[in-house]
C-alpha cells in the first residue's frame, strides 16, 4: 500500500481535484490519501487555512464573521459545483463551520487550531463524497477515529508515539482512505495541529504506521532542484538523495517538505517520492535511506539558504576553563523557550545562532540581561539579519576541498562569511552571510559547484 499525499496546489479548485483523482485511480497501490485544505488557484489568492486564521480571530474578537465565513464557504461551493455535485456536502460543510465557531473556548490557540483543522477536514469529506458519486470504494477517514492522537502542543503538534499501533490498523481496510492531513487530537480529545504545512507530517506518519512501499508527496514541481529556482535559473533536477541531505536541506529554506515530515518515515526507511500533480508522468525525486543511496558521483547535491537568523556573541575571556559555561548559556535560552540552530565557539567566545522569530516579543534583550547577569561575561551582542546557507552532499565525506572551493568562490563574488560550521557526519557545511549578500552567496556556490 502506498501512502499518497496532495498539497493546497494540487487541491485548490475543481481542475486539480480531478488530476488528483485520475493520479489516485491510475494505481490500486494508492490507498492511503492524505489531502491538505484547498492553497492558492493563483499567485494572490488567499489559502483556505489562512481564510479560516481570518475567520477565528474575527470571532474570537466578537467581530462579525458574515462575510467571511460566506467567502470559505463559496471557495468549496465553487469546487463541489464544478465536479457536477448536488448541495448536500456544502451545507454540511456551512454547519460544521458556524458549530466551530459557537464552540466556546477560553484559549486562543485551542480556538484556532479548531478553526484550522476545518480546511482540510471539509476537503477530504468533499474529496470522499465525490470519490463515492463516482462509484469508487472511497471513505473519509476521521483521524480521532482512526487514532491520530498527538501532543497538546496547539498550533506545533507532534505524534504521540503511543498512536502508531492503532494507525497501523489502517492497512487492514480495503477502501480508499481519505484521510485529512494537519491535524490529529490531544488525548483529551481536542483538536490539534501541526505547525503549517503539516499535512506532510500526517503523511509521514501514515506512512510508518502502515509499512507503506513508498510516501509519493504530490506538489507542483517536476523534481526537487539544487537550488531555489526563484534565485537561480534552471537549477540542477536532483533524481535522488538521502533523508540526511533533505533534513540539512529544508531546514534551511528548502520548502519542499515540512522539515519534521522525515522524521517518522526515517526511523522505518520508507522511501519518499516527491512528484507533480500537474504533470504525474514525470519521476520526481526519490528521498531514501542512506544504505539504499547510490554512491554519488558529485560531491553536492543542493545549495539551500534561509534568512531571518540572529547570532548572539557571547565574550568571555579564559571561557574554555570555565566548566559548565556551555550548559548555563544553553539553560537561559531553555528557560526562555528558545531553541538554537548552531553554535560555533572560539577559546574565549560562542556564537549561538538562532531564528528571529523565536526571540521576538522582547525574549532577545531578556536573555541578554540574564547572560550579562549570570554568566559575568566581557560582552554579549546579537547581530540581526543574518542568512545562512547550507552546501549539502554526501559525496562530501572524506572528499578533500569542498570548502576551499566554496570559500574561493566566495571571495571572488565579495562576499564576506560570517560564520563556518561543518558538521562531523561532513554531510553539510554551514555559512552565515548578512542576509544582503545572501542571493549573491548562493550564485556563487551554484556557479561553483553546478556550471
Ligand atoms: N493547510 C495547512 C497550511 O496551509 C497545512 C498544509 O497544507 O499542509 O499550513
Amino acid at each position: 500500500m502506498k501512502v499518497i499525499k496532495f498539497g493546497g496546489s494540487s487541491l485548490a479548485d475543481a481542475k486539480q481535484i480531478l488530476k488528483v483523482c485520475k493520479i489516485i485511480l491510475s494505481d490500486d497501490e494508492r490507498r492511503l490519501v492524505v489531502v491538505s485544505a484547498p492553497g492558492k488557484r493563483y499567485s494572490d489568492d488567499k489559502k483556505v487555512t489562512d481564510m479560516l486564521i481570518s475567520l477565528a480571530d474575527a470571532s474570537y474578537n466578537g467581530q462579525n464573521t458574515d462575510v467571511i465565513l460566506d467567502e470559505i464557504v463559496e471557495r468549496y461551493a465553487s469546487i463541489s459545483r464544478n465536479l457536477g455535485l448536488d448541495n448536500k456536502i456544502i451545507n454540511l460543510i456551512r454547519e460544521d463551520l458556524v458549530s466551530r465557531i459557537n464552540t466556546k473556548t477560553e484559549s486562543y490557540n485551542k480556538f484556532v487550531d479548531l478553526l484550522k483543522a476545518a480546511g482540510e477536514d471539509n476537503n477530504a469529506k468533499l474529496i470522499a463524497y465525490y470519490l463515492q458519486s463516482k462509484g469508487v470504494n472511497a471513505e473519509y477517514v476521521n483521524p480521532k477515529d482512526a487514532g491520530m492522537i498527538l501532543t497538546d502542543e496547539f498550533g506545533n503538534a507532534q505524534v504521540l508515539p503511543s498512536s502508531y499501533d492503532k494507525l497501523s490498523e489502517l492497512a487492514n481496510r480495503d477502501t480508499i482512505m481519505i484521510f485529512p492531513g494537519f491535524f490529529g487530537y490531544s488525548e483529551s480529545g481536542e483538536v490539534v495541529t501541526f505547525s503549517r504545512g503539516g499535512s506532510d507530517v500526517t503523511g509521514g506518519v501514515l506512512a510508518a504506521a502502515i509499512k507503506a512501499s513508498v510516501y509519493e508527496n504530490f506538489t507542483d514541481v517536476d523534481f526537487v532542484y539544487a537550488a531555489n529556482p526563484n534565485l537561480i535559473d534552471n537549477p540542477f533536477p536532483i533524481p535522488l538523495f538521502t533523508y540526511e541531505e533533505m533534513q540539512e536541506l529544508s531546514y534551511a529554506g528548502f520548502s519542499v517538505l515540512h522539515e519534521e515530515a522525515l522524521a517518522p518515515v526515517y526511523k522505518v526507511g520508507i522511501p519518499v517520492n516527491i512528484r507533480n500533480t500537474n504533470n504525474p508522468d514525470a519521476k520526481g525525486t526519490m528521498i531514501v535511506p542512506g544504505k539504499m543511496a547510490p554512491k554519488p558521483t558529485l560531491p553536492v547535491v543542493g545549495i539551500a539558504c534561509d534568512k531571518g537568523f540572529l547570532t548572539l556573541h557571547v565574550h568571555k575571556y579564559m571561557m574554555n576553563r570555565e566548566i559548565g559555561f556551555g550548559r548555563k548559556l544553553l539553560q537561559i535560552l531553555e528557560e526562555n523557550g528558545v531553541p538554537f540552530e548552531h553554535m560555533p565557539s572560539g577559546m574565549d567566545s560562542i556564537s549561538i545562532i538562532m531564528r528571529e522569530k523565536h526571540c521576538a516579543n522582547g525574549i532577545l534583550e531578556k536573555m541578554i540581561e540574564e547572560i550579562k547577569t549570570t554568566l559575568n561575561v566581557d560582552s554579549v551582542v546579537a547581530e540581526k539579519n543574518q542568512a545562512i546557507l547550507m552546501l549539502v552532499g554526501r559525496g562530501m565525506t572524506k572528499s578533500v576541498g569542498v570548502a576551499t572551493r566554496a570559500t574561493a568562490a566566495f571571495s571572488k563574488s565579495g562576499i564576506n562569511i560570517r560564520m563556518i560550521n561543518q558538521g562531523s557526519s561532513e554531510v553539510s557545511i554551514m555559512f552565515g552571510v548578512e542576509e544582503s549578500d545572501a542571493k549573491a552567496a548562493v550564485v556563487a556556490l551554484y556557479n561553483e559547484f553546478f556550471n
